[in-house]
């Protein structure tokens, strides 16, 4: 096991942490501040000036896509600003997606922010060159967005076979009819297609009743019914939203890899994209320590700074101890999937999944404490912080499901 990076990885990270500290750190308040203000008084989905900018500063100097797997980035990389010019593999991007997870925005300067890479990454995999042409290399060129509509209202969807929205093959088209919910991305104007899953055989065995199919968002029939708030927050300029689609009706060549598909495209998209998130929350968490740490030291008392009250040493020390374990089974699950693609690392990957979220939620609401009144208010950044980890202990699937995944490879040990 060997989680040390190549010397091209290394220097891309460093040059990362270099972009973060100069350019995206000390512009983050104030961007916050216009954030709130454009949601008071104007558009809060069109994001502010400033994220293009960085955007485009980011990818003159070649920070851009470098979430491209290292196996299926083929000319893309060159072609959409990596420098190098080569994807990375899971290990060498990992500490690259915690730099970026410490950020609300940095994920996206980078053009490195979810659903957009899974969405790319599914289109490389398993996308025909019309697709790739189409949407993929718009998304490299950060010139549209996209959103994953899996997740419904009506039914448990943490059981993607349960799936009721239909994708109906009608002649040279498919005709879509459904309702989706917690479609993350939709509330952006750039937002121009939707990786949608629908129901298309319901004879089929479980795994083969569904099918993946590009959806343009302005495709007549496609509506936007509401924006989600996630515990009081809607997330812009991207969000979370309710997508109605009636008889929406879309190019047979917009179907991915084929008819009843759905199943192993979802299994295969996730392995990576785990990773990205898990990593970014380990950059939440030592955020959220490191701000911990400072307020500790800098308020004071009943005669002595906070950090030193109370149990408040012990919960730094548990802290840390948490966060540089979680790292390293993180990047154990990053070795893995990079030695043997997703099956190799099924039950890794939904380990990371329980345990990055549980651990950042864990610290961040630690470091809230440490704040007191402040640690829950928008001056600082926490409680927005505690949000995004909790958010990610559902979002990808809940933490139960991962358990009963673990739980199931464990005991087939030993049957
Ligand atoms: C902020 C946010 C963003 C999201 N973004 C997207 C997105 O972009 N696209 C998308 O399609 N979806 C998205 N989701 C949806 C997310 O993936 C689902 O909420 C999740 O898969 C759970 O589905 P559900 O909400 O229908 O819960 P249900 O399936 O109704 O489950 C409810 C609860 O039942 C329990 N449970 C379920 N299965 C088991 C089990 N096997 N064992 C034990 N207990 C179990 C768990 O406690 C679970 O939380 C997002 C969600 C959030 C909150």
């Amino acid at each position: 096991m060997d989680f040390s990076p190549t010397p091209r990885a290394a220097a891309l990270t460093s040059r990362v942490a270099d972009f973060m500290r100069e350019h995206v750190t000390p512009i983050e308040g104030d961007y916050h501040r216009d954030l709130a203000e454009q949601r008071r008084t104007g558009d809060p989905w069109t994001p502010l000036p400033v994220l293009d900018e960085l955007r485009a500063k980011a990818r003159e100097q070649g920070l851009w896509n470098l979430f491209l797997p290292r196996e299926h980035a083929g000319e893309y990389a060159a072609r959409f600003g990596t420098d190098g010019g080569e994807g990375l593999t899971n290990v060498d991007y990992a500490p690259i997606a915690e730099l970026t997870g410490r950020s609300a925005i940095a994920p996206y300067v980078f053009n490195c922010n979810a659903p957009d890479t899974g969405n790319m990454e599914v289109l490389l995999k398993y996308g025909s060159a019309e697709q790739r042409e189409q949407w993929l290399e718009p998304l490299l060129d950060g010139r549209i967005r996209s959103a994953f509509g899996m997740t419904e209202p009506g039914v448990a969807s943490s059981d993607a076979t349960n799936m009721e929205a239909t994708a109906i093959v009608d002649g040279d088209e498919v005709v879509v009819n459904g309702r989706k919910w917690w479609t993350t991305g939709i509330g952006n104007p750039d937002c121009k297609v939707i990786i949608f899953m629908g129901l298309s055989d319901p004879d089929a065995d479980r795994h083969h009743r569904h099918t993946m199919l590009l959806v343009p968002t302005d495709a007549p029939g496609v509506k936007v019914e509401r924006m989600l708030s996630t515990m009081g927050i809607q997330d812009e300029p991207f969000g979370h939203g309710e997508v109605s689609f009636t008889d929406v009706r879309v190019p047979i060549g917009n179907v991915i890899s084929g008819p009843g598909e759905a199943f192993a495209i979802a299994q295969g998209r996730l392995g990576p994209g785990r990773i990205h998130h898990c990593m970014r929350l380990i950059g939440l968490a030592e955020h959220a320590l490191e701000a911990a740490c400072a307020r500790g030291l800098a308020r004071t008392a009943f005669g002595k700074p906070i950090a030193d009250l109370g149990g408040n040493r012990e919960r730094i020390a548990d802290a840390r101890i948490a966060i540089d374990s979680t790292r390293l089974l993180v990047l154990h699950a990053a070795w893995k999937l990079d030695q043997g693609g997703p099956r190799n690392a099924l039950s890794e990957v939904s380990q990371i999944k329980v345990a990055a979220p549980n651990m950042a939620q864990q610290v961040i609401d630690m470091a809230m404490q440490m704040h007191g009144g402040a640690g829950l208010s928008d001056d600082f950044d926490l409680a927005a912080a505690w949000t995004n980890a909790r958010t990610l202990r559902l979002a990808d699937g809940p933490d139960e499901v991962h358990r009963g995944l673990i739980a199931r490879l464990e005991l087939g040990k030993h049957q």
